[in-house]
């Protein structure tokens, strides 16, 4: 074992601070990674609050790492150490089940492994990305080819991924008319995502300030949620709505907007449960109302190739480590341009 300068959370009630954690010593299969930057996504504050009430403390939020590898196993052939190299929101899966043999990694039926709380259906804490160091099973390391802007990658690993792959799920392409709901961490990147593979982007958004950065972004049309005119002026239009928004809302407005037979996807996480939608709004047209959870780690590594030939990183604000928790209330304000990334070489012993 060797020890590790990170930020925890204590408990729900207490501020992120410098706390000493121990990561494993390389085993034949790991990749040791000295952490460079780190994103920061709204799941950090939902854990570090224990708002989805499974929090493990300490708590080290952080699963959007890049860094630069410092030592390899002796399996590991794929990667080499002095390389950059990513790690997302898993760090272990069982490997033989169904979904794990599908590459879904992230709908392991055992439980897949968070980079951080653990794995899924409970057991030994892991810590994250908000830390100088990891180490990580080589299967679960992402190899990063864009690396001018090291920084702006990081968010990939999971706001990247998490819209990529429903977008790619529900064959999102030229033709279509896509919603992206919220413009945060996860929503610009469905922005930047669904306009590259050819959809016309509407976003809808309840801050009107954000207009000129949706259209910047690669939004063709900016949609004030609140207001019901702009709303009227699209109903049953949508091919497919990707939902990112954090916290609990009425979702009738939205799935009101779709075709017959169309989709609205969740991938926001709120705290407590959105209000019921109404059936009668599903049955009439046909509608469905699904979920998607981040993407399996082929997926992964194809959504980083893709914003690689794409062009694709985050539009970040860097801050220090000591900057968290301010970074965290201005997140609560939906106060992001759009994506706060971490610098780790703020985070000194
Ligand atoms: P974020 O940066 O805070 O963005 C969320 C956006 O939602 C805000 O910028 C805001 O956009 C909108 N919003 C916030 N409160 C709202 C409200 N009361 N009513 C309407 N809109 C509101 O968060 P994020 O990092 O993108 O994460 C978004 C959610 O996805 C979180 O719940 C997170 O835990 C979850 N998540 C899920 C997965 C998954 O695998 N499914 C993966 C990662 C994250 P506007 O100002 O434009 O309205
Ligand atoms: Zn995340």
């Amino acid at each position: 074992m060797s020890t590790t300068l990170a930020y925890a959370a204590q408990s729900a009630q207490s501020p992120l601070a410098p706390h000493i954690i121990e990561r494993r010593n390389v085993g034949p299969d790991d990749i040791a990674i000295d952490i460079l930057y780190c994103g920061v996504c709204h799941s950090d504050l939902h854990t570090a609050r224990n708002e989805w009430k499974n929090t493990l403390y300490p708590s080290v939020p952080g699963h959007e790492i890049v860094g630069k590898i410092s030592a390899v196993g002796s399996n590991v052939s794929a990667f080499q150490v002095g390389e950059i190299a990513g790690v997302g929101c898993m760090v272990d899966s069982c490997q033989h089940c169904a979904s794990c043999g599908e590459g879904l990694e992230q709908y392991c039926e055992n439980g897949f492994t968070g980079t951080y709380n653990g794995p899924v259906f409970g057991g030994e804490n892991t810590f994250g990305g908000y830390s100088q160091r990891i180490v990580v099973d080589q299967r679960f390391v992402l190899r990063i080819s864009h690396t001018d802007n090291l920084a702006a990658v990081a968010p990939l690993l999971c706001a990247g991924i998490t819209t990529y792959s429903p977008l790619r799920q529900w064959k999102v392409g030229p033709g279509q008319k896509v919603g992206i709901v919220g413009l945060g961490g996860l929503g610009h990147m469905g922005v930047k995502i669904a306009a590259a593979m050819g959809a016309h982007v509407v976003l809808f958004t309840t801050s009107p300030n954000k207009r000129e950065d949706a259209l910047r972004l690669g939004a063709s049309e900016v949609v004030v949620s609140k207001n019901a005119e702009e709303m009227a002026a699209h109903l049953n239009s949508f091919d497919f709505i990707l939902n990112t928004v954090a916290a609990p809302h009425d979702l009738n407005p939205f799935l009101n907007l779709l075709k017959r037979d169309a989709t609205m996807t969740l991938v926001g996480a709120p705290e407590s449960a959105h209000p019921s939608p109404d059936v009668f709004g599903l049955i009439f047209k046909r509608r469905r109302l699904a979920g998607s959870l981040i993407g399996g780690i082929a997926e992964t590594q194809e959504m980083l190739d893709f914003c690689a030939k794409h062009d694709i990183v985050s539009d970040i604000e860097m801050i220090a480590m000591q900057d968290i928790n301010q970074a965290y209330e201005r997140m609560l304000k939906s106060d992001v341009k759009y994506r706060f990334v971490i610098d780790m070489a703020s985070l000194q012993a």
